[in-house]
Parts: structure tokens; sequence; C-alpha cells
């Protein structure tokens, strides 16, 4: 736990969401700031700054955190026509929150490679 990490607060409860999928080490939620018209947030309960902070010892909560992401891309309705999974990682990826997130993304057709 962080005290003041933005999605520490709301795995505390301090910042109401409304939670799209919630496991043991997991929580999914909306993005605040939808890019796409499907976009929610994938997050270990446990603070990890960044995927380049994760030890082998967060293996088994980050495998549970893959596959709640892959269960809400399920529960959303579009697993079928498919979704990108996205960790942005440090300044050249812009990641601005540092407590690991999964952008799950859906609802239209992405380009290959991303700008
Ligand atoms: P990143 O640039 O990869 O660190 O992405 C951070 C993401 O967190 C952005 O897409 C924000 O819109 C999102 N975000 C920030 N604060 C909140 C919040 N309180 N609830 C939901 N999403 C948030
Ligand atoms: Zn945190």
């Amino acid at each position: 736990m962080s005290e003041d990490c933005i999605f520490c607060r709301i795995v505390r409860g301090e910042i109401p969401i409304t939670a799209t999928l919630e496991t043991d080490h997991a929580l999914v939620f909306p993005d605040i700031n939808p890019a796409t018209p499907v976009h929610h947030l994938v997050i270990p309960k446990e603070h990890i700054a960044s995927l380049d902070d994760m030890t082998l010892a967060h293996r088994g909560i980050m495998g549970d955190v893959l596959y709640a992401a892959s269960e809400a891309a399920r529960l959303l309705g579009v697993a079928e026509n498919g979704y990108r999974l996205v960790a942005n990682t440090h300044a050249d990826a812009g990641q601005e929150v540092y407590h690991i997130h999964f952008h799950l993304m859906a609802g239209r057709g992405f380009r290959w490679p991303p700008g």
C-alpha cells in the first residue's frame, strides 16, 4: 500500500468506483477518461509501481491480474471481436500513474504498431 497512490486509494475504497470485476488480487474498473469505446483498467490490489518493479514474488498476483483481464473482456462482451491490453511502462510509453495497470481497450479496430 502506498499512502498517496491514487490506485491504492481506489483499492482502499477512498475513491469510489464501480468495479467491473474483483478477484483475490485484482481489481478492474472503468478508466475515468476513456480513450476508446470500451476502456477499463486492470490493476493488482498490491502496490507495484510499474512492470519494471515486478519481481518473481509477484508472479502469482500478476497471473491473477492477467486472468482477471481476460475474464473482464468476456464479461464486457468484447472478447470475441477482440481487445488490446496495454501496460505503459516509464516515460517513453507515457506512464502517468505509478501503480501497475493494464489498459483493457476495445470497441473499435486498432492500428499496429501503435503511435
Ligand atoms: P497511464 O498513462 O498508463 O499511467 O494511464 C493512467 C490512466 O489512469 C489514464 O488513462 C487515466 O485516465 C486513468 N485514471 C487516472 N485516475 C483515475 C481514476 N480516479 N479512476 C479511473 N481512472 C483513472
Ligand atoms: Zn498504489
